[in-house]
């Protein structure tokens, strides 16, 4: 399989050497898209994105302006000089975003799921040469991911991306979906040459943690960052709450260190480090997040106890907790002693909850 590395994309890099894609979640209107290029335009973006059709896990909800969004596109390429992304689901997508000459289609989560819809992207992209991104799986399955990036290749295609954009289903903690770096760096290990992106806004679903998402990205060594951006985020049709204004995104990318290939991690080790370090990260934060949830299970017991007025402290149940506990944790390699010094200071917050 052959895969371009970015600066034979013939698209232009950021001055720091990234694929750069910022722009809003939908195309909303045509004053949204000509005020958000034109707010970003000078930032060293690559790419400017916006979702024509939006695929909305639940319907009766804003589902994308569909093909009269392309003229506005059309006209913002032509004012800025950013060449522009969307998404496609379907083979009529592919079509009429071909029709309008689009320059870079991307393949979203909820698609990269449905091997007959990949399927069905490739077979109408044959024969044409068009750079695709393709999202990770809603779910943390690398063959998934694995198969649409083949099936693509199989029709031809060697300007192909990877974008990680987390995975539902797991403990995210406080982001909406969980990064699941681990399977990036995976598909990484199968397709080296495989250029790699990372989405931080539907990683994080919230403004606040986007900067950190990308600085980690940048540390494992992504080649790219896709960041959706909106002229004004409050008034965003759909995901308004991770949407950055260009002002943020400014700030964001002239804050982003991103090391001379000197000064970068040169050994195996180092990178494996800083992945274990990422993933570290992350579990503590599902472990925050299983602890929090743990003790709110406690205090709703405590009221139910209170409604009987039966004891706080029930000890048979809690030997029966701590020895499936010590039984759960032998199978994963846990010692039994900190299994209970966990446990019993688990217990103590518990029961001070409840009371
Ligand atoms: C998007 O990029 O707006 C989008 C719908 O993304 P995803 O497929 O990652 O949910
Ligand atoms: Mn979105």
């Amino acid at each position: 399989m052959e895969f371009q590395a970015f600066p034979k994309w013939d698209m232009p890099l950021s001055p720091k050497g990234l694929m750069l894609i910022a722009g809003p979640c939908a195309a909303e209107s045509e004053r949204q898209i000509l005020e958000t290029a034109r707010a970003i335009c000078q930032n060293g973006i690559s790419l400017f994105r916006a979702g024509v059709w939006k695929p909305r896990t639940r319907p009766g909800v804003f589902e994308g302006m569909g093909e009269t969004a392309f003229k506005w596109l059309e006209k913002a390429r032509e004012e800025t000089g950013m060449r522009f992304a969307v998404e496609v689901a379907n083979g009529n997508h592919v079509k009429m975003a071909l029709d309008h000459d689009t320059d870079v289609l991307w393949i979203g989560a909820r698609t990269t799921v449905t091997p007959f819809e990949v399927q069905e992207i490739a077979d109408a992209l044959h024969g044409h040469d068009i750079p695709v991104l393709v999202k990770n799986p809603v779910n943390p399955d690398l063959e998934l991911w694995t198969g649409a990036i083949e099936r693509l290749a199989n029709a031809g295609l060697t300007r192909i991306a990877a974008v990680l954009r987390g995975v539902s289903g797991v403990e995210a903690g406080h982001y909406r979906n969980a990064p699941a770096w681990s399977m990036a760096l995976e598909l990484r290990h199968r397709f080296p040459k495989l250029p790699l992106i990372c989405d931080p806004s539907h990683i994080a679903g919230n403004t606040s943690y986007i900067a950190e998402i990308s600085q980690q990205a940048r540390n494992l060594d992504f080649e790219g960052l896709m960041i959706e951006t909106h002229i004004s985020p409050e008034q965003a049709m759909s995901d308004s709450r991770q949407q950055l204004n260009p002002q943020q995104l400014r700030e964001l990318l002239s804050n982003l260190i991103v090391k001379s290939h000197d000064d970068k991690a040169s050994s195996k080790i180092q990178e494996a480090l800083t992945a274990c370090r990422c993933e570290i990260d992350q579990a503590d934060m599902t472990l925050l997040a299983t602890l929090a949830r743990r003790m709110a299970m406690s205090k709703r017991i405590g009221e139910l106890k209170k409604e009987e007025n039966l004891t706080v402290l029930q000890s048979g149940r809690w030997e029966q907790v701590l020895a499936q506990a010590i039984e759960n944790g032998h199978r994963l390699g846990l010692s039994e002693s900190f299994i209970r010094d966990i446990f019993n200071r688990i217990h103590l917050e518990s029961i001070a909850q409840q009371q």
